[in-house]
């Protein structure tokens, strides 16, 4: 198949809805980025399109009926909706699978330290990164500090033009003969990515300490000022806090041509962004449409907010059970009988490591929504591998929509690899293929992707949702 760029045909009208769609993305990427920022644009946008919550849905004496529009919040990190259609659920759904987390640096448990007046904070990184890229550029602070009264803090700092930012030292290279001799991987250490906080001493008139000296940690002191003044906490309430940093700043338009998007996260908000987007589009839809836009995906899906936790399947149990009587088989048949696009990214060929590609079997900026048969590395291995039957059938559905797409594998053979939740949802027995955006610099502080393609991808998602099924 041979690759080709979709702008080429795009009509006037077309270049309009790209361009208005990709604003609207980029306001999702600003608003959201962490999966708990991006759970609460992602209900208000549901709810604006008269989504309601499922325990709502529960209470009420009404059994489940066509057009019933609802979603389920996992732990405020993960979230499933659907919009049901004509048949029974044991007829099974269109799937849209994305996951809302994306690499970047944990704040530890005990985390602020002072050493030579300057304040720390000490990370923990979190998912695939090359730690060396995260160094010297502005970063900022998102998450919650839970206090003991059960109350929420919540932490946005870094992000409006007059926050302070934050920010990982590198050393000069006029002393750095030793340090670019090492290998990339030990470049920075992972414990050298704590994050500088301050470097103001507190000064209390009169007080000294208890040996009659200043403070040991006056800088420190002063961070635990600011934090108790400003935000109402205690250094004791970093335990129960889940804070990440992440780059500072807006997503941008790339290139003088204003072709591509440049950001922070775009693993897998990007297909996130398009499959809510789509999946909201669609408010008729024939056969019982499901957007899972779930946690952990980058660390292995694990725990009660990743794709292997038992949610998702305990969200569908409650569901069949509101259709009338609930059977194990019925749930087992909704899943086996389900057909799902497993939202994710792939990687963009490019040209300036062209050695790491397989040029026939990469995938292109520009060249429409990306299918990944299959991922894995050393021989496949780990990964789901869609039925062909499967992607005949997909190939139709687009087809028939007018939608550009090509089909791509992770790299070249034994070079790497990666996986996605394909496999999870794999295991129910249910016809599942990796299908999204490229993306340039995948996991670094910033990401690209084309325009065209997130127009694409998302137009891709609606063909989907209103397949007939197979
Ligand atoms: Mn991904
Ligand atoms: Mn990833």
């Amino acid at each position: 198949m041979e690759a080709k760029n979709v702008w080429k045909d795009y009509t006037a009208r077309q270049l309009k809805e790209c361009e208005a769609l990709n604003r609207e993305y980029k306001e999702f990427l600003d608003a959201g980025k962490t999966e708990r920022e991006c759970v609460d644009v992602i209900i208000s946008m549901a709810e604006e399109k008269g989504y309601v919550e499922l325990s709502e849905k529960l209470k009420g004496r009404a059994r489940l009926k066509k057009g019933d529009k609802v979603y389920a919040v996992n732990m405020n990190k993960s979230v499933t909706v659907f919009n049901i259609g004509s048949g029974p659920l044991s007829d099974g759904m269109n799937i849209l699978g994305a996951h809302i987390d994306s690499p970047r640096m944990d704040v530890k448990s005990n985390p602020l330290y002072e050493d030579s007046s300057i304040a720390y904070l000490d990370t923990h990184y979190y998912g695939g990164v090359k730690k060396y890229q995260w160094v010297t550029i502005p970063l900022s602070l998102h998450g919650v500090i839970v206090k003991k009264d059960g109350t929420t803090v919540i932490l946005d700092i870094g992000e409006d033009d007059d926050d302070p930012v934050f920010f990982v030292s590198d050393l000069l290279i006029h002393l750095a003969s030793k340090q670019m001799e090492k290998k990339g991987s030990e470049v920075i250490e992972g414990e050298a990515l704590d994050i500088i906080v301050g470097n103001r001493p507190l000064v209390v008139k009169g007080k000294k300490g208890d040996d009659g000296k200043e403070d040991k940690d006056p800088v420190k002191a002063m961070i635990l000022k600011v934090l108790k003044d400003d935000y109402g906490v205690e250094e004791e309430d970093f335990l129960s806090a889940e804070l990440e940093v992440v780059p500072a700043g807006k997503a941008r338009d790339a290139g003088l041509d204003r072709s591509m998007i440049l950001a922070y996260g775009q693993d897998d908000r990007v297909c996130a962004f398009t499959s809510l987007y789509a999946f909201l589009q669609c408010s008729d839809v024939k056969r019982t449409s499901c957007l899972i836009l779930t946690d952990k995906e980058e660390i292995g899906s694990v725990g009660a907010t990743g794709m292997t936790s038992l949610f998702f399947e305990n969200t569908i149990a409650k569901l069949i059970d509101k259709e009338g009587t609930y059977s194990e088989l019925k749930l087992r048949d909704c899943l086996a009988n389900s057909c799902m696009l497993s939202s994710d990214v792939n990687a963009a060929y490019d040209p300036s490591y062209a050695s790491s590609f397989d040029k026939r079997n990469a995938s292109y900026m520009g060249g429409g929504m990306v299918f990944s048969k299959f991922t894995g590395s050393r021989g496949k291995s780990g990964s789901n591998d869609a039925n062909a039957e499967y992607i005949a059938y997909l190939r139709k559905v687009l087809d028939d929509a007018k939608v550009s797409y090509q089909i791509a594998e992770l790299g070249k053979v034994d070079i790497g690899g990666g996986g996605t939740i394909a496999y999870i949802m794999a295991k129910y027995g249910m016809n599942v293929i990796d299908a999204g955006v490229a993306v340039l610099n995948m996991h670094a502080p910033y990401e690209a992707t084309s325009k065209a393609d997130v127009y694409e991808t998302m137009r891709g998602y609606v063909a989907f949702l209103n397949a007939p099924g197979m």
